[in-house]
């Protein structure tokens, strides 16, 4: 059986679809099997972000209906055979979905793929609940700022007490991820440090990613950022993909602002 990872923030415009592309491909490319899945019923944008908004003809409600079969709804990813996405619903709301299917969806992958990763919508209602009822695992995304760290608490909160791994005594693997680090904030002290941010949420850091501006021009494209490899983010959702195949990568230092020189000489090592 595959591995499910719900990928959750408990608030909205952090990362969470942007971590589920980059990380999604950069599984694929350490050649497993993996399926990303949007579970953020009545948004969706996983597919623009993958490039994949023309190619969709069966989401996900419609396989749990019975409408579609789960191949059918699958589409392969243009950029790694290894990659396969499966499209929301942007005409249902999310009220229609219902455990047993999800689990039924949802194991049915794992059997299939080494890792299946569930886009979360925004939020701790019932759509995210819905995310994590069945996850092994939660890639759990924040921004250094306190609104963010505090709603992630929430969802983790959540995360232990209602999902069905938690039921049967068991526990939820946790990954934190930390997006959108901007080095001169976090030097200023306007933005919170990552040792601020860990002690907090008592979770293990799975990655660093710094703000980057190319990521706005990646998702319009439709060409994840992960394949920049000029990209400081893209190599950074390249390492947590990495260590969550389970091979050890260091830690790079996105939070020191680098000066001409040093960045220089860095450059060289790369
Ligand atoms: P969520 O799925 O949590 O709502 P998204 O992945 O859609 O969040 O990201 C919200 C916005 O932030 C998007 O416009 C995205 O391009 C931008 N963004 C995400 N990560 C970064 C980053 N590291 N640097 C710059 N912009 C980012
Ligand atoms: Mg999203």
């Amino acid at each position: 059986m595959g591995s499910i990872i719900a990928v959750i923030s408990g608030k909205g415009g952090v990362g969470k679809t942007t971590t589920t592309a980059n990380v999604g491909l950069g599984i694929a490319i350490n050649n497993k099997r993996c399926v990303v899945v949007d579970f953020d019923i009545g948004q969706r944008n996983l597919d623009m972000i993958l490039g994949l908004e023309n190619r969709v003809v069966f989401d996900i409600v419609q396989v749990m209906d019975g409408e579609a079969n789960v191949k059918q709804a699958l589409i392969k990813s243009k950029f790694d055979a290894n990659l396969f996405f499966l499209a929301a619903s942007q005409t249902k709301d999310k009220s229609v979905l219902d455990s047993d299917k999800i689990q039924k969806l949802v194991t049915d992958l794992a059997e299939d793929f080494d890792y299946v990763i569930l886009d979360a919508p925004a939020g701790i209602e019932s759509g995210y609940e819905h995310t994590i009822e069945f996850a092994d695992s939660a890639i759990i995304v924040v921004n250094p700022e306190v609104s963010s760290i505090r709603d992630a608490d929430r969802a983790i909160g959540i995360l232990d007490s209602k999902s069905q791994k938690v039921k049967e005594g068991k526990e939820v693997i946790k990954y934190l991820v930390i997006n959108r680090i901007d080095p001169k904030m976090v030097q200023s002290g306007e933005m919170l440090t990552s040792e601020d941010i860990l002690e907090i949420l008592s979770i293990p850091l799975i990655g660093k990613v710094p703000e980057d501006r190319g990521i706005i021009d990646a998702s319009n494209q439709g060409k994840p950022i992960i394949l920049d490899k000029n990209s400081p983010a893209g190599q950074a959702y390249k390492r947590i993909a990495t260590r969550i195949c389970g091979e050890m990568v260091a830690m790079e230092d996105v939070e020191t602002i680098q000066t001409g020189l040093m960045s220089k000489i860095k450059g060289m090592f790369k």
